[in-house]
């Protein structure tokens, strides 16, 4: 692409670093900006930056939060003894729009993956083993997508909580195999969860 603005090429070089915008649809985007008015880009990259500055990990579920504790972990009429395990935000907001699930959530950060160089102590998965030790949460639940990284994490978590007392089960899957949890329609999502099923007999299938 040849620009007649090296300002206009600068900004369409950093647009285009964004997953799924190529180098035409940043052009079209930047162009876009460009024909608004002054405010309405200093709106949109002050929300950036305020997002980038601000954002805090809630630090008992490591979800997305403005707040040290996330509104989820610090509702009380949350169940505490039942934790449903995620990958990221976008599953927890998934299983929030079902309305079925009153527990709290895990979130992981991602799934182990060896091909891309993410091992267990990457993500969130002991201060997951340590939550479960300290003996208040009765019930697991694996909603991870079920992909083969899924199924690898789901089962390590699973051997680290060997002789830990706690239930273990996995979202029923009428989900087929490899979809991912935010892209499940809301009924089929909550019925999983309602019709949940323990984890070993997931093995055993
Ligand atoms: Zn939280």
């Amino acid at each position: 692409m040849n620009f007649s603005s090296k300002l206009l090429e600068q900004a369409v070089a950093e647009m285009s670093l964004l997953p799924g915008v190529g180098k035409r649809t940043a052009l079209r985007l930047v162009l876009h900006l460009l024909k608004q008015p002054l405010a309405q880009t200093e709106q949109f990259t002050k929300a950036l930056l305020d997002l980038r500055s601000n954002i805090k990990l809630c630090k008992n579920c490591h979800n997305i939060s403005d707040t040290e504790v996330c509104d989820i972990c610090a509702n009380p009429n949350r169940v505490r003894e039942i934790v449903c395990v995620v990958e990221d935000i976008r599953d927890v907001m998934a299983i929030e729009n079902t309305s079925q699930y009153r527990g709290l959530y895990h979130v992981l950060g991602g799934k182990i993956s060896p091909m891309d160089g993410i091992g267990p102590s990457q993500l969130n998965i002991r201060s997951l083993i340590e939550k479960v030790k300290e003996g208040e949460i009765q019930e697991i639940i694996f909603a991870l997508s079920s992909t083969l990284e899924g199924d690898t994490t789901n089962f390590y978590i699973f051997k680290q909580l060997e002789g830990v007392e706690v239930k273990t089960s996995t979202i029923a899957r009428g989900i087929s195999v490899g979809d991912e949890l935010e892209y499940a329609d809301e009924v089929t999502l909550g019925r999983s969860i309602t019709n949940r099923v323990p984890f070993e007999s997931s093995l055993r299938s």
